[in-house]
């Protein structure tokens, strides 16, 4: 007999639900485009207030042009303002795009980091931006925390927090490290496309395991049109 979504993750222990949402959000990963670690650095810094979708049309030109850091640290930032105008808040951009590229040469031979705090320690980079780094790029697990996450997490239940470091070792906890990133990448697009800022539970396969939906319960499901 076919499992309806509910059947699935009855029992609900953490691995249960983020197997759930492994299948309704399947290959989970980040939207953004890159072919090595320099470009998704310089990349989620450009996504900060923007969109994939708009990084996405902004960096093939930008990496054209200046392909290495140590291209793009040679660059001055008034030039590469106009270049990435199109992702917002480009003139803080253009300096800590500017700035990492610069520091990466300068302190770690024109290779990024593969290290949590070498990598916090560039301009523009916070924990969020570091650990998307490592865990797409670097194979050092990570669990990138974003407002998605922390929405998401805090419906199910499994943080009780809005700080994004502490929320970052509540869920670090749940899962073993080599299901960081994945897990993050699907809370991110469950946090997109289902479990928006207005929940869609009624296509949320992992309700029977949520402390929100069971706290509203049948009032947390839409009415289906007719
Ligand atoms: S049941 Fe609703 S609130 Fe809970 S995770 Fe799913 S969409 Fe979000």
């Amino acid at each position: 007999m076919a499992q309806g979504p509910d059947a699935l993750t009855s029992g609900m222990t953490p691995t249960a639900i983020f197997d759930t949402l492994d299948i309704q959000h399947p290959n989970a990963d980040t939207e953004l485009h890159y072919r090595n670690a320099f470009e998704l650095l310089i990349a989620t810094i450009l996504s900060a207030q923007s969109t994939d979708a708009r990084v996405n049309l902004t960096t093939p030109a930008l990496f054209e042009r200046y392909p290495t850091p140590a291209a793009l640290a040679a660059a001055t930032p008034e030039e590469l303002e106009p270049q990435i105008k199109a992702t917002g808040f480009y003139r803080v951009k253009a300096k800590n795009i500017q700035g990492a590229a610069a520091a990466i040469v300068a302190l770690h031979g024109g290779q990024v980091p593969a290290d949590m705090d070498a990598l916090v320690a560039l301009p523009g980079v916070g924990r969020k931006t570091a650990n998307v780094v490592l865990g797409h790029a670097l194979g050092v697990p990570g669990w990138p925390v974003d407002r998605h996450v922390l929405r998401v997490a805090e419906r199910i239940g499994f943080i009780h927090t809005d700080d994004a470091v502490m929320a970052e070792r509540q869920l670090c906890a749940l899962l073993p490290p080599a299901r960081w990133t994945r897990a993050s990448d699907t809370l991110i697009l469950h946090g997109r496309r289902i479990c928006k800022p207005k929940p869609l539970c009624d296509s949320c396969h992992i309700r029977t395991g949520c402390a929100y939906f069971a706290a509203l319960g049948a009032k947390a499901v839409r009415p289906k049109k007719k």
